[in-house]
């Protein structure tokens, strides 16, 4: 492979594209410069000064409160504070987000406010997105062409993506690399995608280093279904069917979705030799190594054959979300000491299975950094898993370097200086043009001289003793446990979102945007596109707050219109026209739709007390009967009590109680007043009351208890409305007496998981858990306080560092 291609020709190439286009640009673009190029260049400056200035700043923590204790330095920083937020608050008006950044509690309004800026980049970011494929002359009205040859490549360079010269060295460009009309890799896989909403079960049906075999139902299941086949899409017998059903549906299930290497990976113990000093085995240089492509199945074959004699390599993956539902990883690299291997993923993705062999090796390994998304992809596509796994990135963590990203490890131990520009490439394009094989190969090249230097400094760190390292080992190994899980599509997933997003929508909106969200989540499954391609959330909301009268008032919310939304603009107007026949209740000023996490500025506390009051009351019918209680003697001492403390609250169920003054369509299909008959029903656990209030409704779903079998409905198949009949029985069960007074006893709040007010699962909990996903109603913080992101129709266009949306869940541990 040739890896000398010079980069000094390929930027001149770019050169002569960017004064073109700047040539274009010149005329009053930017007021006050010469061209665009010459005001990104001054922008990059100020931005790069700020950084700088920020960074100077006293670290949070000690030092920060040291100096928060003079009044001089108290004031200079709330001023700066104001001036900075109603900068933002500017910028995003400008944009049309929302812009609510100073009026925020003080103290709980941080997240808030982070969340508004995550909203506002994604906003801005995708319409830099959209006007650059303008300016590139890409219709993005057009479905995508299917080439009869291929074409090459489109460089799209802008003079935005130019780095300044202010970073001191010779300036770089930044290249997105996309291509446009490439040919869906999907059309050319042997098994279909399985975008069906149902739990992923592991695609592996040979387990090689086993120490207990697969379980024999998979192994028959698997080999009867492989690739993942539902049997309801199966043309089999009924009893067939009815028996993959049973064996889904019994204690089999368990086993069936478990890590397939769960038991290897619990008895592994960690060989003596990777826990002593190593001697740095030096990289050899890029230009002296050999570097293979691999995209045939001799050759593959014959790459296990290597990997299987080594006792380390190195791997990583590139991947691609945009134009696929679940995401398709494109390449694996691979290096050993002495060679580089980069494998075309897509076109041998049915055979990749087959290095299983020596990825579960447990005598071999297997060094990545940042593995917790690879180990996912690995097993979604291939059905890969890894025994012996050293993730670098939490080696980094764990000596407490600076800073976590491959390219600072790069930096730091072997002095190379890696580019990220191809980061975010479109990694389907075949061929690969070499200059992203170069660049893909650079993720895997140094990783094991990295490997033994974080070893060395593990062990000096922690004065020869063994501990530190050892943390590292078993960190990775719960990495390479994790497991992939689908995002499920449930009746409440929409809710999820909408909550994030923290917008008061109207109960016609909010109808709107659920309708969307199931058309979006179905249609994206069917033709396997991602949510955001299928329809960008913003877009979304801005449907579902206008909720346009005619087709056309569709379209005009989009700009520009996805294909699909083109394509399906009266399905997507009948929906419109659905949720304006809903009755409209009022909401909330603050937004409060139907839980109480987000019903006060001070909401933890406030839902703190009112979960409290309802786990004493405890019942719908006792709660109904409080209300209406006039007669204050007959209630004991706790119950007035709490009567009195109910008094100062709104009913959180208020929207859903049927009253008198509104009027119900007969017709509307998705009435919420059907959660009437749901809640109360329900109410009477206590559970319900701390997961439904507390938890998204998902979070049933794993810890209720009782599972739901709502949860693969889609559009239109959602609880039937009770009737009025119905409605009225259930604000008063028969069932359920009201509990006598004497008997009353308040719930016993000491067994309740206080975790969940932390919005966090409890650790403990082994359950398997199909919607984990698309959770994340609160967004976990990673170590370095970046959130990660979540939420199945949730993926944007913001690619802050450490943080992704655009797939699903991950922490992208920084290259
Ligand atoms: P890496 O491990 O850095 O080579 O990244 C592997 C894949 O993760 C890339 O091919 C991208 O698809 C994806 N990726 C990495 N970083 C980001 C990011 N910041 N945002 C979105 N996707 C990312
Ligand atoms: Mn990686
Ligand atoms: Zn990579």
């Amino acid at each position: 492979m040739d890896s000398s291609k010079s980069k000094d020709s390929t930027n001149s190439g770019l050169q002569e594209t960017n004064s073109d286009i700047n040539d274009e640009e010149k005329n009053d673009l930017c007021p006050g410069f010469k061209d665009a190029d010459a005001f990104v260049k001054y922008g990059l400056g100020a931005v790069l000064s700020a950084t700088k200035a920020s960074a100077g700043l006293p670290q949070t923590g000690d030092e920060y409160d040291f100096y928060r204790s003079f009044p001089g330095f108290q004031e200079f920083c709330e001023s700066q504070g104001d001036k900075l937020l109603h900068c933002m608050s500017q910028i995003m008006q400008h944009h049309g987000c929302r812009s609510r950044m100073r009026d925020r509690n003080k103290l709980t309004g941080l997240e808030e406010r982070f969340d508004l800026v995550v909203d506002s980049n994604d906003v801005i970011l995708e319409r830099v997105g959209i006007l650059l494929d303008e300016a590139d002359g890409v219709n993005r009205n057009q479905q995508p062409v299917m080439p009869a040859e291929f074409q090459p490549p489109k460089i799209v360079v802008s003079s935005w993506n130019r780095m300044g010269s202010s970073s001191g060295s010779r300036s770089e460009t930044f290249r997105l690399l996309q291509a446009k009309n490439i040919a869906r890799p999907q059309m050319k896989f042997k098994e279909k995608v399985d975008n069906s909403n149902t739990p992923f079960i592991p695609k592996i049906f040979i387990k090689p280093n086993a120490v207990k075999p697969l379980p024999s139902c998979k192994l028959l299941l698997t080999l009867m279904f492989f690739p993942s086949v539902r049997p309801e899409d199966l043309d089999v017998p009924a009893a067939l069917a009815d028996f993959i059903h049973q064996q889904r549906t019994q204690e089999h299930v368990e086993d069936m979705f478990a890590h397939p290497y769960q038991y290897e990976l619990d008895h592994l113990t960690i060989q003596e030799s990777v826990l002593s000093k190593p001697e740095p085995q030096m990289y050899k240089p890029l230009t002296e190594t050999k570097c293979s492509f691999i995209d045939t199945l001799d050759d593959l074959v014959a790459l296990n054959e290597k990997l299987c004699k080594l006792s380390e390599f190195a791997v990583d993956l590139e991947h691609h979300s945009y134009r696929s539902f679940l995401g398709l990883t494109c390449l694996i690299q691979i290096s050993s000491r002495e060679e580089d291997f980069i494998i075309d993923a897509i076109e041998l993705r049915s055979e990749l299975y087959i290095l299983n062999e020596a990825f579960t090796d447990p005598a071999i390994v297997k060094v990545f950094h940042g593995a917790d998304s690879d180990i996912e992809w690995l097993q979604r596509d291939f059905g890969l898993y890894v025994v012996n796994l050293f993730d670098t990135h939490q080696a980094s963590r764990a000596l407490n370097l600076a800073r976590h990203s491959l390219d600072q490890l790069l930096k730091h131990f072997c002095n190379v200086n890696s580019e990220k520009r191809y980061q975010l490439a479109d990694w389907r394009i075949r061929p690969l043009p070499d200059e992203m094989v170069q660049y893909a190969r650079m993720d895997t090249h140094y990783l094991l001289y990295i490997y033994d230097c974080v070893r060395v400094q593990l062990l000096d760190f922690n004065h020869g003793q063994p501990g530190l390292l050892q943390s590292v080992w078993n960190k990775s190994k719960d990495i390479s446990l994790k497991k992939y899980t689908k995002p499920i599509f449930t009746e409440e997933s929409y809710l999820e979102l909408q909550r994030k997003q923290k917008r008061s929508f109207n109960t016609q909106q909010l109808t709107a945007f659920r309708l969307l969200f199931a058309w979006r989540d179905k249609l994206a499954r069917q033709e396997d596109e991602s949510t955001g391609f299928t329809l960008p959330t913003h877009m979304m909301n801005k449907i579902s707050e206008e909720l346009p009268k005619e087709p056309q008032g569709i379209i005009a919310c989009c700009n520009p219109v996805p294909p699909l939304v083109r394509q399906q603009v009266n399905e997507l107007h009948l929906l419109v026209q659905q949720a304006r026949e809903m009755p409209l209740l009022k909401v909330r000023k603050d937004g409060c739709q139907n839980d109480l996490q987000h019903c006060s500025p001070d909401g933890k506390l406030d839902t703190l007390i009112r979960l409290i009051i309802l786990l004493i009351l405890n019942s719908a019918s006792f709660l109904k009967e409080l209300e209406t209680q006039n007669d204050h003697e007959s209630l004991s001492v706790a119950q007035m009590k709490a009567r009195r403390i109910i008094e100062c609250f709104e009913n959180p169920f208020r929207m859903y109680l049927p009253s008198s003054d509104v009027h119900i369509s007969k017709n509307a299909k998705f009435d919420p007043s059907s959660k009437i008959f749901e809640v109360i029903k329900e109410l009477h656990s206590s559970i319900y009351i701390q997961t439904y209030l507390c938890c998204p409704p998902n979070y049933m779903f794993e810890c209720g208890g009782k599972k739901r079998e709502r949860v693969a409905s889609e559009v239109g198949e959602s609880t039937p409305k009770p009737s009025k009949k119905q409605m009225k029985s259930a604000e008063k069960p028969q069932k359920t007496e009201p509990p006598p007074k004497d008997s009353f006893k308040p719930f016993d709040y000491s067994q309740s998981d206080l975790k969940v007010f932390a919005g966090t699962k409890s650790k403990d909990n082994t359950q398997f858990d199909p919607n984990r996903q698309a959770q994340g109603f609160k967004k976990k913080k990673t170590a370095r306080g970046q959130k990660s992101n979540s939420g199945a129709g949730n993926r944007s266009m913001s690619y802050m560092a450490g943080k992704s949306d655009r797939g699903f869940r991950h922490n992208w541990p920084k290259r």
